[in-house]
């Protein structure tokens, strides 16, 4: 049931005098939400505990089209402006000199226009889909003061938007940029693995379009599925390993040059 605004501002109050007074009330507030999950999987048969996300990135084989970043707003009704992304395309330009270009326009959906009087000095070009990473250690839900963002027991951390008090705590604290204020309802938001699709044995949509297998979702512990052997066939990397968040996207091909 949708809460009406005086509701939901009476509440959104009452969560943060909460937060302020009660140590550990984000802690007590996660352990409600996994109660209502622990409901959920009774009433669908889905078993959390039976699975451990992640997604690997191919970078040789992303040609750039941004079917991805399109499929990812249609699917999950994120607003149009060119601000506002789950999931989005970066291209990287390496010059003979070494300079890096890097850019993204509007994700990457319209397309990337062309490299310009760069074209004669370019060394290397190549296409980076990037995304929430669903950390093992996430700084995001580290600092939540309410509990609104949490780590599902399948390795996915996502935000209970009927929690969140759009203070913005988790989008500062996110070091790739992955999430955002929804304009319209003032909620943080970002990619989920397209959860409602993933627990009824469904890829994620990004996944499902890409036209290249770019992007590969499954099961990081499971040998009969595509990402495992994706993760054993290939040399793969993390974005900002230093950062000690562990995230489970995992990327082949990875140039130095990609933060
Ligand atoms: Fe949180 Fe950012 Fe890591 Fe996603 S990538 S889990 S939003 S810190
Ligand atoms: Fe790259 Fe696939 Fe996305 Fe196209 S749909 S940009 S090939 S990841």
């Amino acid at each position: 049931m949708k809460a009406d605004g005086r509701n939901m501002t009476t509440r959104r109050g009452f969560l943060k005098d909460l937060a302020k007074l009660v140590p550990f009330a984000g802690l007590s507030l996660i352990g409600l939400k996994l109660g209502s999950l622990f409901a959920a999987d009774e009433e669908t048969g889905y078993l959390p505990e039976q699975h451990w996300y992640g997604m690997g990135i191919d970078v040789e084989r992303c040609i750039g089209c941004g079917r991805c970043a399109e499929a990812c707003k249609e699917e999950n009704n994120v607003p149009r402006a060119p601000f506002f992304f789950r999931t989005w395309v970066e291209r990287y330009i390496i010059t003979v000199d070494g300079q890096v270009a890097v850019d993204s326009p509007n994700g990457g959906i319209d397309g990337f226009p062309p490299r310009g009087t760069l074209e004669k000095d370019i060394l290397r070009t190549f296409y980076v889909p990037k995304l929430c990473n669903h950390c093992r250690r996430p700084p995001c839900v580290q600092v939540c003061p309410v509990g609104a963002t949490f780590e599902t027991r399948d390795g996915v951390v996502l935000v209970d938007e009927s929690y969140c008090i759009g203070c913005r705590y988790c989008i500062q604290a996110c070091p790739y940029g992955a999430r955002y204020l929804h304009p319209e309802k003032r909620v943080a938001d970002k990619c989920t693995f397209c959860y409602h699709r993933i627990t009824k044995g469904l890829r994620p949509a990004c996944v499902e379009v890409c036209p290249n297998s770019a992007r590969i979702f499954g099961e990081v512990r499971n040998a009969n599925t595509p990402l495992w052997r994706f993760t054993r066939t290939h040399e793969l990397e993390v974005l900002k390993p230093h950062l000690r968040t562990e995230p489970k996207v995992y990327y082949n091909a990875l140039d130095s040059e990609v933060h």
